[in-house]
């Protein structure tokens, strides 16, 4: 697929594995043997036996009637928010920990920045009976203590990263350290980001998403293809997931939604795509928000998995060949959006999600378009925000 990655890992100019020498093993060892183990038949039955009775997948594709009578317009929500743990990231994780286990390993890190991804991987660590290391900024564990509380129910070791801003970019940097000190250890990575083979191995765990989206618009509407497809980018794994088994259908339009935080020119954004310049973060080369010395600029969002600097290299190569429309919403219009569709549909979805949502307006929708929007999570770890701004 003119898609996938090259024997180096990239696509296009965007992806490869820039790595401290010390790690090579791990990573070689993933690359030699990720694609046969995925593609093994014996993975592909664990893997959807337990997508099937333990995520409860195939997730619906629900024809949002309210919302396409509000934007005159076709609109189906792919639900990833009724998966276990309430978004898509446990597909990952689900399929990851299987080749971890494949690959005889024992031990699990991880990094997290909200606490969701460390909440999936601590999740899938007890199902298989994994010791799970969680590495997390120290200013999150405050922030996110709901999450914190799941994953230590859960079994998993959370250890504060206690270096620069004490968050994301701080945790990714200590579960590198200790990689490289612990390689028997296997390193689970949350999004379609990090060096080769993490971004395509994730996108082809996520790509579940757009395999049962084909078959289920079909037995709706007859036809495979939407005219649109609309996902909200953080490192851009639900994106990856919902575009994948359409990335060579070039009549389907694809939207990526980065969120604006304050306004993409506030200083205060996560609109990596527009603000960003190329240059290479956790381990790849991609689009990132940098300062002129190469420095990495704080992102800001309202939705804590959206607040990324990067973008997955797979989605730098979407904006720059054009695949992809990027565009971008602030806090307000998602918390606006997310109002929108709990009152529209009885759905509370992530502000992630919300995000997404938030660019219907924006669209030019014709009468016959038809839409999917990959609700990628549900509200409620994020009551509290949508309540704070309820009277704005
Ligand atoms: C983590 C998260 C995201 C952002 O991550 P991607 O890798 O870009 O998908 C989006 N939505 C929800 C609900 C999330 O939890």
């Amino acid at each position: 697929m003119k898609y996938n990655p090259d024997e180096n890992g990239y696509f296009g100019q965007f992806g490869g594995a820039f790595i401290p020498e010390l790690l090579y093993p791990n990573v070689k060892e993933i690359e030699d043997n990720y694609i046969n183990i995925i593609e093994s038949a014996e993975f592909q039955k664990e893997y959807r036996d337990l997508l099937k009775d333990y995520v409860g997948r195939p997730t619906p594709l629900y024809y949002a009637k309210r919302l396409s009578a509000k934007y005159k317009s076709h609109i189906y929500l792919k639900r990833e928010d009724l998966n276990h743990t309430g978004a898509h990231k446990v597909n990952n994780t689900v399929g990851q920990i299987l080749i971890a286990k494949k690959l005889g390993k024992t031990k699990i890190i991880a990094e997290t920045g909200a606490g969701q991804h460390g909440v999936a991987t601590a999740t899938v660590c007890a199902l298989m009976g994994l010791e799970c290391t969680v590495f997390m900024g120290e200013v999150d564990i405050e922030r996110q203590a709901p999450n914190v509380a799941r994953m230590k129910m859960l079994g998993a070791k959370v250890v504060p990263a206690t270096s620069g801003s004490k968050t994301l970019k701080d945790a990714t940097n200590e579960a590198i350290r200790y990689w490289i000190q612990n390689p028997e250890t296997f390193y689970l990575i949350g999004s379609v980001v990090g060096p080769h083979p993490h971004p395509d191995m994730v996108a082809r765990l996520q790509a579940i998403i757009s395999e049962e989206m084909r078959w289920q618009l079909k037995e709706k509407t007859g036809k495979e293809e939407p005219d649109t497809i609309i996902a909200c980018v953080g490192g851009g794994s639900n994106a990856a997931g919902a575009f994948y088994h359409y990335l060579e259908d070039e009549n389907v339009e694809l939207i990526a939604v980065e969120a604006a935080g304050l306004g993409v020119d506030s200083g205060e954004s996560a609109a990596t795509s527009q603000l960003g310049e190329v240059g290479v973060i956790h381990g790849s080369k991609t689009i990132l928000m940098q300062d002129e010395y190469g420095q990495i600029v704080e992102p800001y969002s309202i939705s804590a998995g959206l607040d990324y600097p990067g973008v997955g290299p797979l989605h730098a190569f979407l904006f720059e060949t054009k695949r992809a429309k990027f565009m971008n919403a602030t806090d307000k219009e998602a918390l606006t959006a997310g109002y929108e569709l709990s009152r529209l549909e009885g759905i509370i979805p992530a502000l992630e999600s919300s995000h997404a949502l938030a660019v219907l307006p924006k669209l030019d929708l014709k009468e016959d378009q038809v839409v999917i929007l990959n609700l990628s999570g549900r509200g409620d770890k994020d009551l509290e925000t949508f309540i704070k701004h309820l009277d704005e």
